[in-house]
Order: structure tokens, then sequence, then C-alpha cells
């Protein structure tokens, strides 16, 4: 069944991820002025480049970082002065406190410009100082996800991640020293990765919830690009999905009864920010390169090149350079995926956003249905527990199509660029407005 459910469902993603080639005139469409949205900023730079990842990330140079948290500010006055307006901010990268300085700087500017309600940044166990942390509340932060993926000492090695963000022991005293800093700590972790048996999950679990008791823990499974798992074979070994279902299992048998599901991967030991921005914000704006919106039914990529995203920022153009608009069904079908790995979805709510809403998704909630992945409780299309396991294979299949596109972008870099003309003759005079301009 497992298999069939992924082929169904990798067709539709890729489809979905299926974006037109670059527009020079690509814009964002206007905002509506009662709204106020949420934001997506994207820092790429890591001081370490994970085998297993798949985000869109560069190796961390100083000038380089800069120069793009510059750019990032200019886009954000940019979207300003457009008539956007933000209530909740999510940063993710990448590794957004890279250079904590720039990144109070750019949160400073932000909450001088939007009513930002909740601020929640990704960050890596190094940056778990008292100075980092202090800078990043003072700043505003509300929330703090930390990426762990694992505390087995072997598998931190295997991902070239014990060197740099220390062993199990050391990322733990860490956790400890952030506790109640932050209103969510969350820990990011991943489960079926090579070499990662049952015992190695049960520990991780135990450490996190039982010793340290985190806020917050998300247990992602393993999904990477193609390209990246045959990478991965060469250093972390092949990832085997039959096991998947089994680990996931074990882990909501596990859990403490004080941690509650917010989302298919998502548990929380108190009321915290859901993990995933998308599922509370239909919409939402990104901004900085590699970043994706969600606007008006039409799904927007950033440009890949650094080298690029200057320069349009430095003509007075949004980074974005790709499109795939939604059909009205698709926009129907996105809206209960997102809904439903929050866990369910209010009726009412999709029939107001979407009239007749029930009735065009018919065949699909009927299928959902005879599958036992959702029931109907009131007002309320809930996902139950086998739901929850579907929704797991339907996100990771949605997320790797997402990073294979995000592959795509990174190998038409140069056509990107040549899409766009000879760049030494579309260069104006920066216009980058020193900060605090507003
Ligand atoms: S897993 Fe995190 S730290 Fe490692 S390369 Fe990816 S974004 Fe950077």
């Amino acid at each position: 069944m497992d298999s069939l459910l992924t082929a169904g469902f990798r067709h539709n993603s890729r489809r979905l991820t299926r974006f037109a080639r670059p527009q020079p005139s690509e814009t964002l469409p206007p905002p509506d002025p009662a709204r106020k949205y949420m934001l997506y900023l994207h820092i790429p730079f890591c001081t370490v480049l994970c085998p297993f990842c798949s985000f869109h990330r560069v190796c961390f140079e100083e000038q380089k970082t800069v120069r793009y948290f510059e750019s990032l500010r200019q886009e954000i006055r940019m979207a300003h002065e457009a008539g956007y307006s933000f209530s909740d901010l999510y940063v993710g990268g990448g590794t957004p406190t890279v250079m904590p300085g720039e990144m109070a700087k750019t949160l400073e500017l932000l909450r001088r410009l939007s009513p930002i309600q909740s601020i929640s940044i990704e960050t890596n166990p190094d940056d778990l100082t008292p100075g980092v942390m202090s800078q990043m509340r003072d700043a505003g932060v509300t929330r703090v996800s930390v990426g762990i993926q694992s505390l087995d000492d072997e598998l931190l090695k295997q991902m070239d991640r014990y060197e740099k963000y220390g062993s199990s022991a050391q990322v733990m005293k860490r956790l400890e020293g952030a506790r109640g800093f932050f209103e969510t700590l969350n820990a990011d972790m991943i489960f079926n990765l090579p070499h990662q048996d049952e015992n190695s999950l049960l520990k991780d679990i135990d450490l996190l919830t039982r010793d340290i008791e985190v806020s917050q823990a998300t247990f992602y499974p393993l999904m990477s690009a193609e390209s990246t798992m045959r990478k991965m074979l060469r250093t972390m070994g092949e990832v085997d999905f039959d096991r998947e279902g089994r680990m996931y299992r074990l882990i909501l048998d596990s859990l403490p009864d004080a941690y509650h599901p917010s989302s298919a991967w998502c548990f929380n030991r108190e009321s915290g920010t859901v993990d995933e921005y998308i599922i509370e914000n239909e919409e939402y704006l990104g901004l900085g390169s590699g970043s994706m919106s969600y606007l008006d039914g039409i799904l927007y990529s950033s440009t890949f090149s650094l080298n690029h995203y200057n320069r349009q920022i430095a003509a007075g153009r949004f980074g974005i350079s790709r499109r795939q608009p939604l059909t009205r069904r698709d926009r129907l079908r996105y809206f209960m995926l997102m809904n439903l790995f929050g866990l369910s979805l209010d009726k009412r709510t999709a029939e107001a956003r979407y009239p007749g809403f029930f009735w065009k998704l018919a065949p699909e909630i009927a299928g959902l249905k005879l599958l036992g992945a959702v029931r109907d409780e009131g007002d309320r299309l809930v996902l139950t527990r086998y739901g929850m396991r579907i929704w797991i294979l339907i996100m990771r299949e949605f997320f790797m199509a997402v990073s294979d596109f995000r592959d795509l972008m990174r190998h038409s870099i140069r056509d990107e660029l040549d899409a766009f003309g000879p760049l030494e003759t579309r260069l104006p005079t920066p216009d980058l407005r020193p900060p605090g301009t507003y």
C-alpha cells in the first residue's frame, strides 16, 4: 500500500513543482491591505555542508554574507513600500545565526516596519551560547528551532556533524543551557537515517523528552533530493524507505503523554508555534535567495544565484525568478493537504474560503475515508493515527519534490543569469539605503 500511495503522491508533487522558466519582469502581486502576512526569510550560509541536506545552502564567507544581509534588508524595505505588512516571521536556512549581529539588525528593521508578533528562527547547536541567545531574544525571537538531527555519536560522525556541532553529550549540555530562554525551544530530529536502528531512535526520544524536556520536538523522515540520496550512498549508506512506517509508529508509541502532536511530525510539551509556517498561513511571502512564496494561488521561487539576487535587489527588483500558478483544484488540494498536516480541517472555514469545497474534493475525501486516514468529528475533518502515517508519506514526497526543484535551480544558475542578459550592462548604481532609514 505504501509503495502505491508513494507513486501517486510523487507524481502529483512533481507536477506541482514544475515551475516555469525565468521571467525577467516577474514581480509580486499587490498585497491585500487588510491583511497581515506571514514572512519567510532565507539565510543560505552554513559553516559545514551536511551530506544529507537538500536545502539551498552555501559555504559561509564573511564578506559574501554581509553583502547578502544588506540585500535582504533592502528587499524587506521594498516589500514594505509595496504595501506588505507582516504579523509573523520564520527565518530558515542554511544557518540564520551564522552572523548573529547581521541577523539581529535584520530583525530590528522588520520590527520597526511591521507589527510582528512571533519570530521563529533556525539555528545549530554551536550557536546555543548565552551571547547569541541573548542577542536573538533581545531582537524579538520567540521560538528557536535547533537542528540536532540525532543524538547518536556514530550517526553524527556519518553526517559530518560531530566535529563541527559536537558530540551528543555536548549538544545535550547546550540544550540544557537554552531551556527557558525562549517561549519555544524546538529540537529538529531526523528518523530513518541509514544505520539508525530502533534503539538509537528510542534513546533520542528519551534524552530529549525525559532528560531535557524540550518544549517541542520535531521528527522528520529523511527526505532529500535524488542527487543527494546518491551522494549519501557514499558517506552514509542506503536509505530504506520500507522501515519508515515502523520507525514512525515507534515515535508515536514512545513519546511521553505530556507531548501532543500539533502536526504529523511536530510534538509540543506546551502550546507553542507550530513547526511548519505553511500550516497556519495558507499564503506567505518569501524573501531572500532560494525562498518560496505562495500568493494568490501562485507559487513563486527566488533565484538561487547569490550574485543574481544581489544584482536584482540593487536594480530595485525582487529576487523572484520563477512561478507556478496552481489550478483551482490544486489550490483546494493544497489547502486540504496543509490543514490536515496540522491534523484537522475546519469545514466551515474551508467552505467560506472555497465555496463548494467538499463537493469539488468529494472523490479525494471519499478515498481518504475509505483508507481510514480521516474521519468526521462534528465541524471538523480530522486525521486518524493511520492518517498521520499517510501524511508523513505525502509530506516526504512533497518536500522531496521541492528538493529536486532546488537541485534544478542550482544547476540552472547559469541559464538564469543568461536569461536576464549580460549582467555588466544591467547593473545600475547600487541603491542600498543605510539601516535605520525607516
Ligand atoms: S543540515 Fe543545516 S547545517 Fe547542515 S547543511 Fe543543511 S542547513 Fe546547513
